[in-house]
């Protein structure tokens, strides 16, 4: 299997590059942020719960979003690979996913991880606030929160991924196009 983390901070353009990557590769789009979304517009009880937390810019607890993401990966029966996007956001959720991949028989094969310097991402989220509808994006409170969160949180995450000789950095700056050719060599050259 073809499992990838397809790591960056809020902005980075992991949404438009895993759609490329699952086309190329025929794998499966995981993306915590769209579950919690489409949660939020059924107004499940935790679209509720991870609505509180979105909103403010702030990570939904590890717990509930480790067992939807478990559940989300037991739904696929004999996937090519999934790719991983928005998750894991800590050195937690990194863990317990690596535990649950071992326990299917699987692993991470990488994580590639889109860097973007912070005043290209604040242009590109207002740019983005404008079609995304999301509150989350319109608000420069709660996207200086985002990538403050990022930072302290999620980005250790990188080393996780180090230690295992499993991190990739790509150079997130450049037309999609561009972007996506660089992504297809390093996923190529595994
Ligand atoms: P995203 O669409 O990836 O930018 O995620 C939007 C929001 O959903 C984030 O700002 C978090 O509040 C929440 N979220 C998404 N993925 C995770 C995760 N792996 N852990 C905790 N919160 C998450």
């Amino acid at each position: 299997m073809l499992n990838i983390v397809l790591f960056g901070p809020p902005g980075a353009g992991k949404g438009t590059q895993s759609e490329r990557l699952i086309e190329k590769y025929g794998l499966v789009h995981l993306s915590t942020g769209d579950i919690f979304r489409a949660n939020m517009k059924g107004e499940t009880e935790l679209g509720l719960l991870a609505k509180s937390y979105i909103d403010k810019g702030q990570l939904v607890p590890d717990e509930v979003t480790i067992n939807m993401l478990r559940s989300e990966v037991l739904k696929h029966h004999d996937p090519k690979g999934f790719i991983f996007d928005g998750f894991p956001r800590t050195n937690n959720q990194a863990s317990a996913l690596d535990s649950f991949l071992t326990e299917t028989g699987t692993e991470i094969s990488v994580m590639l991880a889109l860097e973007v310097e912070e005043s290209e991402l604040k242009v590109r989220l207002k740019k983005r606030a404008e079609v995304s509808g999301r509150a989350d994006d319109a608000n420069p409170e709660v996207i200086a929160n985002r990538i403050h969160v990022y930072n302290a949180e999620t980005a250790p995450v990188k080393d996780f991924y180090q230690e295992q000789g499993k991190f990739v950095s790509i150079d997130g700056i450049g037309s999609i196009d561009e972007i996506t050719h660089r992504l297809f060599e390093a996923i190529d050259k595994l």
